[in-house]
């Protein structure tokens, strides 16, 4: 098919110029008082830094709010993309500012879509509101989770109550004491066909029985939400809590990744772009054996290069955004995985280069560069590792009929 995208709609652009202005006056302004507040709070603390939830209030009122769910904001996913992008540029603070914040969004499509109008009422409610924050708990230390059928948490049936055994770990938001609720996907029925064995279940935090060991740091970092290592042990929850239907948790998960990965490489991008303007002004205005450093022949090409990489990354991913918008999620399934695996390689690449530049500076904490690092290499893990996309990509091609045969 031969992709004519639509042109955005005036309340996308309108929209996009406010998040600039929003950004420039509100967002970048604040994320000096964010560090210190973590700094001081040290790496054990999971609170948010007040500035965000100030950031939250300003955002609300300029309409800058749950931009992600096209029910609530009225954008396809292919308005959204650009507007994700620049929330990208402030990773650690602008999305949650917008509420349009990993792991809650993906939680909220999933309770838009199959949640009851209970559940709805109770859990997607409040995370609309940005009230509490919430978390979904897959990954198991004892199994290969990239591969969701391995999952061997047990979710069984007592009289009217599900009673559910496991150790989950990567587990995103739990360590924030804002989260209320878990989406728990686990076994109802391990001796049935393969993709019907799951099941997902709303858990909240504090029912007896669910226990948050620690937060896991990536490269050595505390993420402010935390990925936690936790464990279920007879934890009882009212069947009412299923959600979607028993035995559908493989099909809810995969419904849950679609706008949820392409969202992650929406936002990678933004950090991308960070990246490559960081390393622009620091070309500029370093010196080195006599003249500024942007007047190196290889300086040159890597800004080139990055500007390249970068676009050919942002084309791939609304081209999937489009399809998410025109066929649907499952029609889009190999372009969101050629995105998640394109956008955070060219990402890196840029971040990589980027570090270069600032020499010792790059892998400090002085510049956001070795965060953003740590954070996209981890990407290329979560929400499926590059191989599993990449098995995606190649059935399908396997499977394909090309247009001309010879
Ligand atoms: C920062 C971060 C946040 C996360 N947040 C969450 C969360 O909120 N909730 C949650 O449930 N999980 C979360 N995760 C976990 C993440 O989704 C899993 O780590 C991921 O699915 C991979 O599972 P695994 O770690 O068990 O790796 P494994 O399944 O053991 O895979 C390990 C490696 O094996 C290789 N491999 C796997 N399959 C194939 C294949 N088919 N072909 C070739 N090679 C292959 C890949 O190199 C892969 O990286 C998070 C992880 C990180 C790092």
């Amino acid at each position: 098919m031969y992709p004519a995208y639509p042109a955005p709609s005036a309340k996308a652009v309108e929209l996009y110029a406010s998040l600039v202005d929003f950004l420039r006056t509100e967002v970048f302004p604040a994320e000096k008082a964010y560090e210190e507040y973590r700094e001081q709070a040290g790496p054990g603390d999971h609170t948010l830094p007040p500035v965000v939830e100030e950031l939250k209030t300003k955002a609300k009122a300029r309409g800058l709010w749950n931009l992600f769910l096209p029910a609530e904001s009225g954008l396809t996913q292919l308005e959204y993309a650009p507007l994700a992008e620049l929330t990208g540029w402030s990773t650690e603070i602008a999305p949650e500012a917008l509420n349009c914040q990993a792991p809650d969004t993906g939680n909220m499509e999933l309770l838009h879509l199959i949640g009851t109008p209970d559940q709805q009422k109770e859990w997607l409610e409040p995370l609309l509101d940005g009230s509490i924050r919430s978390a979904f708990a897959m990954t198991e230390p004892a199994v290969a989770s990239s591969d969701a059928t391995n999952i061997e948490t047990r979710i069984e049936r007592d009289g009217d109550h599900y009673v559910i055994n496991g150790r989950k770990w990567w587990i995103s938001g739990a360590a924030d004491p804002r989260c209320r609720v878990l989406i728990v996907m686990g076994k109802t029925d391990p001796t049935g066909p393969t993709h019907r064995q799951q099941t997902m279940v709303i858990v909240p935090v504090d029912t007896p029985g669910v226990a948050i060991e620690r937060s896991l740091p990536v490269f050595g970092r505390q993420d402010q939400h935390g990925h936690c290592v936790l464990t279920l042990t007879d934890v009882r929850v009212p069947v009412t809590n299923v959600l979607g239907e028993e035995g559908g948790g493989f099909a809810a998960a995969q419904m849950r990744l679609g706008p949820g990965r392409i969202h992650h490489v929406m936002r990678a991008l933004g950090a991308g772009e960070r990246a490559l303007a960081l390393m622009v002004a620091r070309a500029q205005n370093r010196v080195a054996f006599g003249k500024p450093l942007a007047e190196q022949g290889a300086v040159r090409e890597r800004i080139a290069e990055s500007r390249i990489e970068l676009e050919q990354a942002r084309a791939l991913c609304h081209k999937a955004a489009f399809v998410i918008d025109s066929e649907g999620n499952r029609a889009a399934r190999h372009l969101v995985s050629a995105a998640k695996v394109a956008v955070p390689r060219a990402v890196l690449s840029v971040i990589d280069r980027a570090i270069q530049l600032h020499g010792a500076a790059g892998v400090s904490d002085v510049t956001p560069l070795a965060a953003l690092y740590a954070r996209h290499r981890a990407m290329r893990i979560f929400d499926g590792p590059d191989e599993v996309h990449l098995g995606t990509l190649a059935r399908r091609e396997l499977g394909g009929e090309p247009l001309f045969t010879f």
